[in-house]
This record gives structure tokens, sequence and C-alpha cells, in this order.
């Protein structure tokens, strides 16, 4: 029988980001996808142009009528947007009892659009964090939710124990390819690894952070322990970095068929 995912997160109209990453990530990965759209973002390879929440009872219902039919095996979260939506994924993921959260704390594109209202950050870190089987923050995220500065791998290190301490039950902080390695810090409480993998060499970018977070989604509702979802995740990245569209003209997005 096929496995299922719910990815509950913004629309990005242009196809690289968001909820059409995260569906084109299980499709590869052979799982059914299901979602729940936060927002709807008018966006290409360039930037967000507008942005247009969906009302919160509306995000709930999704989530609601889509796990009352079909039973999810893994659920992600990206975009949540505003402290309403946040909230109301919370008690919304709490009452469908998800096996599996991966939450990919989303807050600013990389183009600079901010996808979660500055005022919003407290109740992702309270409501949401609290609620993952593992959260993905990259470099600027781990520092908005440690409130520290995180340039080398110790910081990278200390702030996976912090997020650790502070409610998430495993991390993965990206570090992204700022070094020679694309290094990432795994910790769980337990086990503390350096995960590492080639840089590739392109602009095409566009969606990785949701693409990452999407397969470790597919592979822990394939049956992977969460480190091995999130190695295999990591691998899918790879792939999908070199195998990237040369679509639009900004910053492409990630292939997902090769
Ligand atoms: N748009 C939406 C709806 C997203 O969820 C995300 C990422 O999480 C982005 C855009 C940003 O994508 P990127 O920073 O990879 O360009």
């Amino acid at each position: 029988m096929i496995t299922t995912a719910l990815t509950i997160a913004g629309s990005d109209s242009g196809g690289g980001a968001g909820i059409q990453a995260d569906l084109k990530t299980f499709a590869a990965l052979g799982v059914y996808g299901t979602s729940a759209i936060t927002a709807i973002t008018a966006q290409n390879t360039c930037g967000v142009d507008a942005v247009q929440a969906v009302d919160a009872d509306v995000v709930a219902a999704q989530i609601r009528t889509v796990a009352s039919d079909i039973p999810i095996s893994a659920a992600k979260t990206g975009m949540l947007f505003s402290t309403d939506i946040i909230r109301a994924v919370a008690a919304a993921v709490r009452a469908a009892n998800l096996p599996f959260l991966v939450v990919d704390p989303v807050m600013v594109a990389t183009s600079g659009d901010r996808l979660l209202q500055p005022d919003a950050e407290a109740s992702l870190q309270n409501e949401i964090i609290p609620l993952a089987t593992v959260v993905t923050p990259n470099l600027a995220e781990t520092e908005v939710l440690t409130g520290a500065k995180v340039h080398t791998l110790d910081d990278m290190r200390a702030a996976a124990e912090h997020l650790v301490a502070h409610g998430a039950a495993a991390v993965v902080v990206k570090g992204g390819h700022a070094m020679t390695k694309a290094t990432d810090v795994f910790y769980d409480g337990n086990r503390m690894e350096l995960l590492e993998s080639v840089v590739v060499d392109t602009t095409s970018t566009h969606g990785t952070g949701c693409t990452f977070s999407a397969a470790i989604c597919a592979y822990l509702a394939r049956g992977a322990t969460l480190l091995e979802a999130v190695r295999r995740a990591k691998t899918y990245l790879t792939g999908a970095l070199q195998n990237a569209d040369p679509i639009g003209q900004g910053s492409g997005p990630v292939g997902h068929f090769w």
C-alpha cells in the first residue's frame, strides 16, 4: 500500500518552493502527497510580489478533513505566516495525532521576502516546535530561534543543544554551503552527528529548504528512522541541486525527477 504524507505550507505560484516543491518531492520519493495551504504567494524565481493568508479556520479544516479520511504517515510544516495560522495548525495537528511532524521554521525567503510575520516568531517557537519530531532551521533561522550568533561548527552544535533543551525533540541545523562541505548538525538529545555532502555549484537553489524537509517527511512516512531519513534527504537534495532546472530569470528551482 502506498504511504501518505501531508504538507502544511504556502503556495509558490512559480512552482519552485512551498507546497509545490513538497508535492514534487513526495511524488519523486513514491509517497502520496496531500496538502493544507496556509498562504498564497504571487511568486516567481525572482521574488514574492504578493501574499494572501488563508483564514486560519480554513487551514485547520484542510488538516482535519484530510486526516479524517486519509491515514497520514508523516507531515511537515513550511510557511505558517501568522500567529493565527500557527495556533490553528498546532491545534489541528494535535487533534489529528500525526505520527511524525517535520518543522521547517520558514521565516524569510532567499529573495528577502518575509514568509513569517515578525510577531509570529514566538508562537512558532512556543506552539509548533514542541510538536516537532525534528526541526530544520538554516543558520539565520537558528539565530532567531536561539537569540545567539551562529557562525562556526561549534556554534551550530551549541545551537542544536539549545533547541533540544528548549523543547525540540530533534534538530538539524543546516549550515548551507558556507563551508567547503555542505555541513549540517543533527542532534536528538542523544546523538550529535555531523552530516556532510558536496557543495553543488549552482544558482538554482530555490526551494532547497522545502525540498529537504519534505524529503525527511517522505522517508519517515516510508518507515526510515529519523537519522536515516535525514541522511537520505540530504542525498536527495544533492541530486535535486545537481539536476536543477534552468527555469526563470532569478534563482531557479531545484529539480525533482532524474
Ligand atoms: N515560498 C514559499 C511558499 C516557501 O515556503 C518558501 C520556503 O520555505 C520559499 C518561498 C522560499 O524559498 P527559497 O528561500 O528557497 O527561495
